[in-house]
């Protein structure tokens, strides 16, 4: 056992740290910027109450983390889920400045969340718990300031919730301009086609370049993915025509296999009508570990972080890990990975083809205008592709992993701007 290895690395914003400090190192950024980078700008966290449908109040907590500002306004998801809380936040919300800067969008990072089990509250309640959040949130958010979108256990129709009571607080005559509030809204109310697969549509990008430069076959190759929701179907459907093969999926429900393939399109129908992948007819239900040791070529972790870790990465078997998800694998997996000359296309890369499309959503709201899918996904795959090459670049001139370089690929970008502008006074 190393000594990167005899701790668990449980707590996402200390990984955080941890990937920073070893990019930071890495390029010696400079020590100031690295001072006003390793810290969070705001952290608002706010209670609020909700009547249930028993009639009865229930107070919840929610939270909004804005990260950077420094290249465009504060941009990223809201999770509703159980273990939310300030650290996870305080992770996710800088892995967004790291993303935006990447992909070379103008926004910065934040994110949000309510620690719920949404599964206990009936549609109504989900709608004024996301209304009540949004009014208590108040100014904190904003079209020009802070833009939120889906993440974990949210959606289109929440993001709709979400912008129809923001706008309500606004005088009348700032309402139309102002629809760029949030981004993954439903079609009809401002949302770009493209924007519900665009994280999935991303990480395939990423995948085919990775398959090219490697010259690795798509053909046949066989893939696992951890989540089948949002992230995870999408990825799942759009490799699917490249000729891989889907032989494994894990959700909260369970896991099931079928060495001969499963039908990503018919299994996302089975999930839409279950609430989850156990079940679905022509494959055997597996445990935890035995969907981890799948003898396969791609894992795409599509589902809660810390999954790849000092006990389950000896357990992977593939040749590629591409994270679909936010921080699936912890600092102690990271390197068990490298050693097992895995190769890893990390998230801050790999799954930022949401922000993008989120990007492109906002600038449409901004200019009135609506794009076709075509053209969203040719512009999508342009800023993939660079994104991907640029950091392969890093990678190879600086000998390091892809997760490091991408950070140098962040910590650049951001250090350039800080140097040019100064810091007032
Ligand atoms: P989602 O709610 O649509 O799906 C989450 C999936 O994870 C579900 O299939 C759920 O069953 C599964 N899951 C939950 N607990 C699990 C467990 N213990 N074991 C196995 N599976 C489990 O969420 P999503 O939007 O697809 O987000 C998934 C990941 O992708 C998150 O890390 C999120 O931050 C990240 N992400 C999402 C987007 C986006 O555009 N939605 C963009 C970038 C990154």
């Amino acid at each position: 056992m190393t000594s990167t290895t005899t701790k668990k690395h449980t707590n996402l914003y200390e990984n955080v740290g941890l990937q920073f400090n070893k990019a930071a190192d890495l390029i010696q950024l400079d020590p100031d910027i690295r001072t006003i980078l390793s810290k969070t700008e705001n952290e608002i966290i706010v209670h609020f109450p909700v009547k249930m449908d028993n009639g009865h109040i229930e107070m919840f907590t929610g939270y909004r983390v804005q990260h950077n500002n420094v290249l465009g306004p504060f941009k990223g998801g809201l999770r509703f889920h159980p273990q939310v809380d300030i650290n996870e936040v305080r992770a996710l919300a800088t892995w967004m400045t790291w993303k935006s800067a990447i992909a070379g969008i103008p926004f910065g990072g934040g994110k949000g969340g309510i620690q719920i089990d949404p599964s206990k509250y009936s549609a109504h309640e989900l709608e004024r718990i996301s209304r009540r959040f949004t009014f208590a949130l108040g100014s904190n958010i904003g079209p020009e300031y802070d833009i939120p979108a889906p993440d974990v256990n949210t959606n289109a129709q929440i993001m709709a919730w979400i912008l129809d009571t923001y706008l309500s607080t606004l005088p009348a005559t700032q309402r139309n301009s102002s629809v760029h509030v949030v981004t993954g809204k439903p079609i009809a109310s401002g949302g770009s086609l493209g924007r519900d697969k665009a994280t999935g549509q991303g990480v395939v990008f990423h995948i085919l370049e990775w398959a090219k430069e490697n010259n690795f076959n798509l053909e046949g190759a066989k893939y696992i993915v951890q989540g089948f929701g949002n992230v995870g179907s999408w990825s799942a459907r759009i490799l699917k025509p490249y000729g891989a093969i889907l032989i494994a999926v894990e959700d909260h429900t369970g896991a099931i296999a079928c060495e001969a393939g499963i039908d990503p399109e018919a299994l996302a129908q089975h999930v839409a009508a279950n609430g989850g992948v156990a079940g679905f007819p022509g494959t055997t239900p597996i445990d935890h570990e035995t969907f981890l040791k799948t003898n396969a070529e791609i894992f795409i972790p599509a589902a809660l972080e810390n999954q790849i870790t000092e006990e389950t990465a000896d357990w992977l078997k593939v040749k590629l890990v591409a994270e679909g998800a936010n921080g699936p694998t912890d600092p102690d997996g990271d390197a068990i990975l490298q050693k097992k000359g895995i190769a890893l296309i990390p998230d801050i890369l790999c799954n930022s083809g949401g922000v993008v499309v989120s990007y492109f959503e906002w600038l449409q709201n901004k200019r009135s205008e609506f794009w076709d899918l075509e053209e969203v996904d040719y512009k999508l795959k342009k800023k993939m592709v660079n994104a991907y090459h640029k950091v392969s670049e890093i990678a190879r001139q600086h000998k390091t992993d892809f997760r490091t370089a991408a950070y140098v690929v962040a910590l650049q970008a951001l250090e350039k701007v800080y140097k040019e502008r100064g810091l007032f006074p």
